[in-house]
């Protein structure tokens, strides 16, 4: 790092080159340098209850399941007490949708908050990685000078103190990453058994770890980037109301030094750039580099302090208010599409989610088996598939429920519609299905072929006698 760190003093950022990319494609690593304000403790604080938050939600459990838990062998998911199996997959677009324009609407009004406050990768990069940082190599100088220096004793311990903290960090990280796809009961006795019992959540476990070690001891920025597709739709999802985090030229400008005449109120510290995580320079206007960490605000307004001046020369303003000093419209068209849009999502995810049935049934007919015919009947078999999607072990009634009635094949005929007897034989008429199992029921149906006149809708009816529901399911009789 030592070379990148002699062209991080050399150059200054422009507005058209990526600073953390060298002219000839190498590395500018990022020192950012400690900033201190009412913005660092608001977000340290954020930062730290999103922390809590990442490593506790695991912990919590309703009705003896995880709150949030992502079972892929299972093919289902537990969201706060709801059990989502693989039938439910279309809902994870409404929840998406909902989510996503609910991002939306929070870029429109206020930027990038997102990333700077919420992201996790700010969140393990800014509010541990670079504290580890600091406290083994020290201040932005500190860490300079030690890259720059001699490999002597001093920088030897330093930096292996430094990669084996964060390997372990690393590793703490991967294995909360994995608690939301491993229950935490079973994730424990995975780790304290050893790699030989677990070997596929060991070698999930070792990559992650080796993930998040690259990420968050060097990539750290270019994920945001160069892999984040967040910051390149931002131009399109802000105006010029939008509150952003930027440099009012109109007062900074000409930049100069204090008591130089004709100047504005920048005077070209740097400061704001040195503290920056992802390197640029705010005066240049508002960038896709920027993730509205905010850090800028302070190590600004700490200088504009010591010059007894007014602060906020950079601050949360819109491009509108730094430009002519009007003050913002909150109520825009976007925000209130994106929030219609956004709201429609969640509201769809929510009612269908709480009026899902605790069960679900599908007849199923054995491939390439359509019917059977005997000598004087015609069979066909029918394979009914229950699934318990509930927390609970559940029983199941099974019966032959009757023709569709002929004038409104939606509901099941009367007995006395006239329709053709049929010989029913369930293989099971109740059964008992653990939580999130499934049982199949093969029905055999004959009919007797003269009173055969084509295909003929019936139906079977499943209840559970816990929920006190009843599902009729409609199959189709067919013959030669
Ligand atoms: S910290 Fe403020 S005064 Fe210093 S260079 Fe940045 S904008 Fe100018
Ligand atoms: S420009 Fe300011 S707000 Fe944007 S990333 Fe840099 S320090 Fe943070």
């Amino acid at each position: 790092m030592s070379s990148t760190s002699a062209r991080t003093a050399k150059r200054r950022p422009e507005i058209d080159t990526v600073f953390t990319i060298n002219e000839d494609g190498s590395r500018n690593f990022i020192h950012t340098a400690d900033v201190k304000g009412p913005w660092h403790t608001f977000r340290n604080a954020v930062h730290l209850l999103l922390l809590l938050v990442y490593v506790g939600v695991p912990w919590i459990q309703i009705g003896g399941y995880p709150a949030v838990h992502l079972d892929l062998p299972g093919r289902q998911a537990f969201l706060f007490g709801q059990t989502f199996t693989n039938q439910d997959f279309y809902l994870v677009f409404f929840l998406v949708t909902g989510l996503g324009f609910g991002l939306f609407v929070v870029t429109a009004l206020w930027g990038r908050i997102f990333c700077g406050y919420v992201c996790p990768q700010t969140v393990f990069v800014d509010g541990v990685f670079r504290r580890v940082e600091r406290w083994f190599e020290g201040s932005r100088e500190k860490r300079l000078r030690l890259n720059q220096g001699p490999w002597n004793l001093n920088k030897i311990l330093r930096k292996t103190g430094k990669h084996i903290a964060f390997i372990l960090l690393a590793t703490a990280s991967a294995h909360v990453f994995l608690s939301y796809f491993i229950p935490i009961r079973e994730l424990i006795p995975a780790v304290l058994s050893g790699p030989g019992g677990h070997s596929s959540a060991f070698i999930w476990a070792t990559v992650w770890t080796g993930i998040l070690y690259f990420d968050y001891s060097w990539f750290r920025e270019q994920t945001c980037l160069v892999i984040c597709p967040y910051g390149r739709l931002q131009s399109a999802l802000t105006d010029s109301d939008t509150m952003v985090v930027g440099y009012d030229e109109n007062r900074g400008e000409p930049r100069g030094k204090k008591g130089s005449d004709g100047v504005g109120d920048c005077v070209d510290c740097f400061r704001c750039v040195t503290v920056c995580p992802t390197g640029i320079d705010i005066r240049n206007g508002l960038q896709m580099e920027c993730i509205g960490c905010t850090a800028c605000i302070d190590a600004c307004n700490t200088v504009m302090q010591k010059l007894e001046r007014p602060k906020g020369l950079i601050r949360y303003d819109s491009l509108n208010g730094f430009l002519s000093g009007k003050r913002r419209s909150i109520f825009r068209p976007r925000v209130f599409l994106y929030g219609f849009l956004g709201l429609l999502g969640l509201t769809v995810f929510t009612i269908t989610a709480m009026s899902r049935s605790p069960y679900e049934v599908r007849v199923l007919r054995p491939k390439g088996l359509p019917y059977q015919i005997k000598e004087t009947s015609i069979q066909n078999l029918y394979n009914l598939r229950i699934q318990n999607k509930s927390q609970e072990p559940a029983t199941y009634y099974v019966e032959f429920a009757g023709f569709a009635d002929p004038e409104n094949p939606d509901e099941v005929a009367s007995a006395d519609a006239g329709m053709p007897p049929l010989d029913v034989v369930l293989a099971q008429k109740s059964v008992r299905i653990e939580p999130l199992e499934d049982v199949t029921v093969p029905a055999f149906v004959t009919m007797v072929r003269d009173d055969y006149s084509g295909n003929m809708p019936i139906y079977f009816a499943v209840s559970d006698s816990a929920a006190k529901t009843s599902r009729k399911v409609k199959a189709v009789f067919r013959g030669p």
